[in-house]
Formats: structure tokens, C-alpha cells, sequence
């Protein structure tokens, strides 16, 4: 469901023949999207399951016969299916536009003309449209390396160490996003966050660094330095969200952009689209991210806005896997209500140290 259906935006597109609707919404104009990444444009063009559920789906042309048929929707063996085949998984059409790849316990659900994805029950947004191509409905290229494989495959992390740096975004001059109403700064949430989850790794035996431990301001890539300095294992970027919508609300989590991929609030590839460090972790950083967001959603019981791909500054020179982490929106009056009360904040940071330590390795290989 589109946690943020107000005031959409309607796109014409043609795509093979077929003209669809897809509604497009104001979403995440967050400071920081600007601020830390090259992608110039903060508005999401995915469109929703829900959305699309209502769109008329292609048809094939009907041989002339004498006795009348059924119209008879094209949906070829090739496409999906060869996809899945090539990483040792099934791909099943569920009927009404739903298409579900399975290998061993995971499952990813696509939709026909959609950018919506779920894998085991957690949003999921692809880099492009899951379309028909010639052989069919098809993930992108892109999609099928960076989004199916990971996700079907559910990667080993292979962290280098025990060490975990939390980032607690803004600080200082930069108060991130603001509630007015409740007088509430983004950048003190974060490094409250930050601390309660610091103290519950600490009590596990876990070496914490943050990139600030106090209420200033630390330049974006002074951040993934430290983390690098500090041979980190893990790497995550603790931030409250806004948006000029202020129905929207819940929880996401960023992956770094793949090389050459399109990032989740974009519709197409932008400049400074290339290779960076942290792009040498595509796959851990996708499978760190869908960790964190599916149990963050689970425990925290609020809406799941997505494992999503961004540019952000902080996470494109890390030598380790990494992840930004949206926990709630400022610019809601009710999630901001919450997110302003230790005891949700305390959640979320337990929330967060059980995926931390669930992708930990083992005390032996500790540094
Ligand atoms: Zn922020």
C-alpha cells in the first residue's frame, strides 16, 4: 500500500503497444537526499501494487476462428522464468499481474509494471519496471544482478570485523529534518538513537565507534572515513525523515546505489552514476539493508516504505557493508508524537542491534 497516496502526479506512458497509468507521488524531499546525493531528483516515481492492480493488462491478439475464444493474456515461458532458471530458482504467475520467484526459503513477488517488489513480506523497490519484454515479463538487467540474485540468494555478509560505526546523521549547525510543533531536531533523535544502541552492542562485547558523540557537526566525508580508519565490519547511517507531504510516514532503509543502476527515487540514471568503493559490497550491502528494514518493520509495527538504492555520500566511499536508515517521519504528527518518546526510540535501537549482531561474525574472528 502507497503510504503517501496524496496529491499524485498522473504519467501518460506507452510501453510496447500499452498505454498504462502509473501515479506517480510526492514522497521524500528529505534534506539529506539532497545534500548526500548526486541523484537529482528527490520524488519517487514508483508507482504501488494497489495502483497498478487497476491498470488494463496487455492482450495478445486472438487467432481468427470459427468458434469464439477467450482473450487469452500473453505471458510466454521466457522472461522471468529463464531468469529464475539461471540462478536455480522458480518463477510461478499467480494470476492478476502477481509473478513469485522461489528459491530455497526466500521468495520475491513481482509485479506486472511495477517497481514494487516484496521479498518474504518486505518491500523491495527495483531499479526499473518489472515489464514486458520480448520473451516476456522481465526484470532489467540491472534488476536480475542486483535485486533478484541478492535477493534469492541471500548473501553471507562476510564482515572483517567485529567493529560496527553508527552514524548519527547532521549535528551542530545542521538539525537535519524539524518538527516545530513539538520542538523537535532531527540530529538529536539521531545521536540518542545512536547511543542506546551503542550501549546495547557494548553490553554484547561489540566495539562501537560513532562518527560523533555529541551535538556537532561532522562533514559528510570525514563519516565513511572514520569507518574505514576504524576497520569497521559494519557501517549504519541513523536519520528521521520529512516530507512535504505530511501523510507520509513509516520506515526505510538505503542500500547504495549498484554502478550504472538506477536509484529508487529516480526514474532514470543520472550523472555520477559510476563505480564506488562501497559499490565493491553491492551484494552484502542489499542483504544488510533488506535485514535491518524487514525486522525494523516487524518490531516496530510501521509502514514499510522499503529497501530502497540512493547515492547517499556516506555510504559511497565505505570499505564495508553499509546502510542509511530512515526511522520515522518528523513531519507526521503522530509518528513524530512517537518517534519523540524514549521508549520507541529504545525499541528502535533494539530493533537494530539484533540485526546488527544477527550479521556479525563470530567472537573468534573478533579484532
Ligand atoms: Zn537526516
Amino acid at each position: 500500500m502507497n503510504p503517501a497516496p496524496r496529491k499524485p502526479i498522473r504519467l501518460l506512458i506507452l510501453l510496447a503497444g500499452v498505454a498504462s497509468f502509473i501515479v506517480s507521488c510526492q514522497t521524500i524531499p528529505d534534506p539529506e537526499i539532497a545534500e548526500e546525493s548526486p541523484d537529482p531528483e528527490p520524488e519517487s516515481t514508483v508507482a504501488t501494487p494497489a495502483e497498478l492492480g487497476t491498470e488494463p493488462k496487455p492482450v495478445a491478439p486472438v487467432a481468427p476462428t470459427k468458434e469464439p475464444k477467450p482473450k487469452i493474456v500473453r505471458k510466454p515461458a521466457g522472461g522471468i522464468a529463464n531468469q529464475a532458471e539461471r540462478l536455480g530458482a522458480v518463477a510461478k504467475d499467480l494470476g492478476d499481474g502477481v509473478w513469485q520467484v522461489e528459491k530455497a526459503s526466500r521468495t520475491l513477488e513481482l509485479r506486472e509494471g511495477s517497481r514494487n517488489a516484496s521479498l518474504d513480506g518486505t518491500v523491495v523497490i527495483l531499479h526499473e519496471p518489472f515489464d514486458l519484454g520480448k520473451d516476456g515479463f522481465a526484470l532489467s538487467e540491472s534488476d536480475f544482478e542486483n535485486t533478484l540474485r541478492p535477493a534469492i540468494e541471500a548473501p553471507s555478509l562476510k564482515l572483517r570485523s567485529r567493529v560496527v560505526v553508527l552514524d548519527p546523521g547532521h549535528g551542530g549547525a545542521e538539525p537535519g529534518s524539524v518538527n516545530q510543533s513539538l520542538n523537535v531536531l532531527e540530529k538529536d533523535l539521531n545521536l540518542d538513537v545512536s547511543l542506546r544502541l551503542q550501549e546495547l552492542l557494548e553490553a554484547k562485547g561489540v566495539k562501537v565507534v560513532l562518527t560523533r558523540y555529541n551535538d556537532r557537526l561532522v562533514p559528510l566525508e570525514d563519516r565513511s572515513e572514520i569507518a574505514n580508519r576504524s576497520n569497521a565490519g559494519l557501517f549504519i547511517s541513523i536519520h528521521f525523515n520529512s516530507a512535504r507531504n505530511i501523510e507520509a510516514s513509516g520506515i526505510e532503509t538505503f542500500a547504495l546505489t549498484p554502478a550504472g543502476a538506477v536509484s529508487s527515487n529516480d526514474s532514470q540514471v543520472g550523472e555520477g552514476s559510476g563505480q564506488f568503493p562501497g559499490n565493491a559490497f553491492d551484494a552484502a550491502n542489499f542483504e544488510l539493508g533488506f535485514r535491518i528494514q524487514s525486522r525494523l518493520v516487524d518490531d516496530l509495527q510501521r509502514i514499510d516504505r522499503g529497501l530502497k538504492r540512493a547515492r547517499f555520500k556516506v555510504l559511497k566511499d565505505l570499505e564495508c557493508p553499509g546502510a542509511l536508515v530512515e526511522c520515522g517521519f518528523l513531519s507526521h504528527g503522530k509518528e513524530a508524537l512517537l518517534v519523540n518518546t524514549p521508549v520507541y526510540r529504545q525499541k528502535l535501537a533494539e530493533s537494530l542491534a539484533e540485526s546488527i549482531l544477527a550479521s556479525l561474525p563470530e567472537e573468534a574472528n573478533k579484532t
